[in-house]
């Protein structure tokens, strides 16, 4: 199945399922906002709970906070969002849409390599065992011209970019004979930067009132609490500071789901150290915040690093994490060296000395910071993506099932008497009040058993319980295992230390700690 299809398809069984759902639906929605069903918070809950966990729990100098969306306006002047947080656009002239110049000219660049991927995989397919890769890529003529090609387009735009060169960004569009999606023409405007940041009014009057901004990432929140959050907890460098909370960008281009949103929530963490030692505690983070990626199990080939062409104004090294999504490898984390960039800012504007005496080495300093950020909506994109299977059976039926990690899952277990009536029922309900403390559980006694094991398959749910007749004398279930359908008899009273065992966070916690 196309890529594009399967999106498609794990867009809309997000919404039958009740996990997202497009904002303001009945009267006609909002643009790139969304809202998260029942089962879509749960999830959304549980990934929260693992990055905290894996933050404040397993690193005894990482502390959480959290900080008001709405922040003294100066702050975002202090950290450069008034003046630089653009994005550079341009218009279509036939379809008036509206586009990012760099997110196109970077889809370009990822054509070419897509096409070079091409040729090495049909190459790979005719030589078989014999196929050197790295002799191929070095010598194929249409590879080194597809290389040559994308080398060059790419070193005009980390340039184009380092110098906000927006004319030299237009030029590169058309250079690359970049066509409009939709109406397929190359009738470009000029590029023009757009601020990204939205405001509002506080105050009661007009003349009173004061232009706030609704934060456009909640890192702000934690540099502005440093000295706070230092002294209060007589923390020590090295240590971190972690945040979960809304932000707001009033995005170009929102497309693709819930990727790219207006609304969306971020996972931040800021690791204050010494300055010098910044190198060191980068790849540190780089290598445990991919870890973590890869502990839900989706497949390692499914990430990679891509480091930055341009660094933001304030950093000295950055990558991103990526993930395979449907539409291609896509941002999900950031990790950044953000040096003494912010603290030395909001010294500056707000006047009051924000450094750090280091008892070790006698003197104060302004620390660096290494910063983790990762939106909480492209992590839950990725397990949805990565977890969406659709199967054949034997008895020639298909079936839905996200495949999520059991500690992630919304829902649990599902309690299924095998009929509606014979006391079956009250029994399950029995099995549920002895498990409703510890795991989400669901009760379901409509349809079918085997149509009440589809729609828990389609909400991920990791394990079902059916009660039959034999039940009412033997005390025993069946558990039946999502993923592999297998069926196993286990004893009521055994239930609750089998499932705990399977779903608890301390499973994911525990991997990413050996
Ligand atoms: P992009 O290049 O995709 O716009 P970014 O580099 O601007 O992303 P950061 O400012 O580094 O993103 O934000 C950190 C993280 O916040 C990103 O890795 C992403 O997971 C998340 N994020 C940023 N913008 C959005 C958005 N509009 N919708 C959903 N998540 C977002």
């Amino acid at each position: 199945m196309a890529q594009e299809d399967v999106f498609k398809k794990i867009v809309s069984h997000c919404k039958e399922y009740g996990f997202v759902f497009p904002s303001s639906e009945i009267y006609d929605g909002l643009g790139a906002v969304y809202d998260y069903g029942q089962y879509g918070v749960e999830l959304k809950n549980n990934i929260k709970k693992y990055w905290w966990d894996s933050m404040t729990l397993l690193h005894e100098n990482v502390v959480g906070i959290d900080s008001a969306i709405f922040m003294h306006p100066t702050i975002w002047k202090a950290s450069g969002h008034v003046d630089a947080f653009n994005d550079p656009l341009i218009d279509n002239k036939d379809s008036k849409k509206r586009y990012r110049a760099d997110v196109l000219i970077e889809d370009y660049l990822a054509k070419i390599d897509e096409k070079t991927d091409k040729e090495v995989a049909k190459a790979a397919k005719r030589f078989g065992d014999a196929f050197d890769e790295t002799q191929f890529r070095s010598t194929n003529p249409r590879v080194l011209e597809y290389q040559q090609k994308r080398d060059e387009m790419h070193a005009r735009f980390a340039k184009a970019l380092n110098d906000s060169n927006l004319e030299e960004l237009r030029r590169i569009i058309i250079d690359a004979e970049i066509v409009c999606p939709l109406s397929g023409s190359r009738n470009w405007t000029e590029v023009r930067q757009f601020n990204l940041m939205f405001s509002t009014d506080m105050g009661s009057t007009s003349e009173g009132a004061m232009k706030v901004y609704l934060r456009p990432e909640t890192a702000q929140g934690i540099f502005v609490n440093f000295l706070n959050v230092q002294k209060s907890g007589r923390m020590k460098i090295p240590f971190g500071i972690a945040q979960i909370g809304k932000a707001f960008r009033n995005e170009i281009v929102a497309r693709q789901f819930i990727f790219r949103m207006r609304e969306f929530e971020q996972m931040e963490m800021q690791f204050f150290i010494r300055p010098g030692e910044e190198m060191e505690w980068f790849d540190r983070w780089k290598k445990t915040r991919m870890t973590w990626h890869k502990s839900m199990g989706l497949g390692d080939g499914k990430y990679r690093f891509h480091d930055h062409d341009k660094l933001a104004h304030y950093a000295n090294a950055a990558t991103d994490i990526e993930f395979e999504m449907p539409f291609g490898f896509k941002e999900v984390e950031g990790i950044h060296s953000r040096t003494d960039f912010d603290l030395s800012q909001h010294e500056k504007y707000s006047g009051r000395k924000i450094q750090y005496f280091d008892p070790e080495l006698n003197k104060s300093y302004t620390p660096y910071v290494i910063e983790t950020s990762i939106g909480v909506d492209r992590v839950f994109l990725s397990i949805i993506s990565g977890s969406y299977c659709e199967e054949m059976l034997d008895n020639g039926e298909s079936r839905v099932i996200l495949k999520l990690p059991p500690a992630l899952a919304p829902v649990k277990l599902a309690v299924l008497p095998l009929v509606k009536k014979d006391g079956l029922p009250e029994k399950a309900g029995e099995i549920i009040d002895m498990l409703r403390f510890d795991f989400r559980c669901q009760y379901d006694e409509k349809d079918s058993i085997g149509k009440r094991y589809r729609r828990q398959d389609a909400i991920g749910t990791p394990y079902c319980i059916t009660v039959d007749h034999d039940t009412l004398t033997d005390h025993c279930v069946t558990i039946r295992f999502r993923d592999t359908m297998e069926q196993e008899r286990v004893r009521i009273d055994k239930l609750n230390e089998i499932i705990a065992g399977k779903v608890s966070m301390k499973n994911l916690l525990k991997k990413i700690t050996d």
